[in-house]
């Protein structure tokens, strides 16, 4: 089986409607697969696909500190100890829990064993079923820090569902940025799609993640999405990718068909299959076919 993730250096441009029609286009012309939903702040692929959740399970996505007042001794060593002001409290120690990075340390500073470190569930896989497709989505609680991890359940996940389903390809619609939940959702993947547009700050965001996939040394091509939005920001962004040996996968123009179809909870692909970005969207996903031989 193959591992293809879709990230972008930042989010808003495109990456979830590309990551699903490519989905759509690819399982219709026989291509096995799974997606994974690795946004864990802001899963919406599923609502880009039009489909609901199946079931979901609770997840510990983190470690939290707890104090068993039976046994503390209120001598505050914990509070002066944790460098993240997580434990507040003038003559008993109390956690802010969601503030908490699990590091340990109170409970290693406390001279009556009152701290205790313990999982703590905060986030959801979600499973979904689209047609053909099936959807692992992983949902953070709101507050809750520690989307690196989640991603890392989530792509365990996934990788489980596509092996019991015969998936050839585990497609991972990546989070926005650059950090840990990035790097989760990129490692172990087989090759990289970066989305971008043209805009300077998008161009950033391109450099910068390209960086990161380069890190890992996993091959990476580009998708310029809206590439009409501004010709010379357009050239910019193509030159670049030639300067830097980064392929230029396809383009897809700006094109009003695909709000329309996604305010009605449907795929472009599918609604307005001659519209330009439709099109473009058909010769990309046979780039992308190709990708898995
Ligand atoms: S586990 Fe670390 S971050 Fe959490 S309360 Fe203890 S010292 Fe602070
Ligand atoms: S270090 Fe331990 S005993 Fe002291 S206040 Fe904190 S929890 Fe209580």
């Amino acid at each position: 089986m193959k591992e293809i993730v879709i990230l972008s250096g930042k989010g808003g441009v495109g990456k979830s409607s590309l990551t699903a029609a490519l989905a759509h286009l690819l399982t219709e012309k026989g291509t096995r697969l799974t997606l994974a939903d690795t946004d864990v702040d802001a899963p919406n692929l599923h609502i880009v696909l039009g489909a609901e959740f199946d079931r979901s399970r609770a997840v510990a996505a983190s470690d939290k500190a707890i104090i068993d007042y039976e046994k503390c001794s209120r001598c505050m060593r914990c509070v002066k100890a944790c460098a993240f002001d997580s434990i507040i409290g003038d003559n008993e120690p109390i956690i802010i829990s969601y503030s908490c990075e699990g590091c340990g340390v109170c409970a290693l500073v406390c001279p009556e064993e009152a701290v205790s470190v313990q999982p703590m569930e905060n986030g959801k896989i979600n499973f979904v079923t689209s047609g053909a497709v099936r959807v692992v989505a992983g949902e953070l609680g709101i507050g809750e820090s520690s989307s690196g991890r989640l991603v890392d359940i989530v792509k365990r996940e996934a990788r489980q569902e596509a092996s019991l389903n015969g998936s050839d390809l585990l497609l991972t619609d990546g989070p926005p940025g650059i950090g840990c939940p990035v790097i989760a959702a990129l490692k172990g993947s087989d090759y990289a799609i970066l989305v971008s547009e043209p805009t300077p700050s998008a161009l950033s965001d391109l450099q910068r993640i390209t960086e990161v996939v380069r890190g890992f040394n996993i091959p990476a091509g580009a998708v310029l999405n809206r590439n009409d939005m501004d010709e010379k920001s357009a050239r910019i962004t193509r030159d670049w990718l030639i300067r830097n040996e980064v392929p230029l996968l396809g383009e897809i123009p700006y094109d009003p068909c695909l709000p329309q179809a996604l305010a009605r909870g449907a795929l472009a692909v599918n609604m307005y299959p001659d519209a330009p970005s439709s099109l473009a969207l058909r010769n990309l996903h046979k780039v992308v076919e190709g990708l898995l031989d």
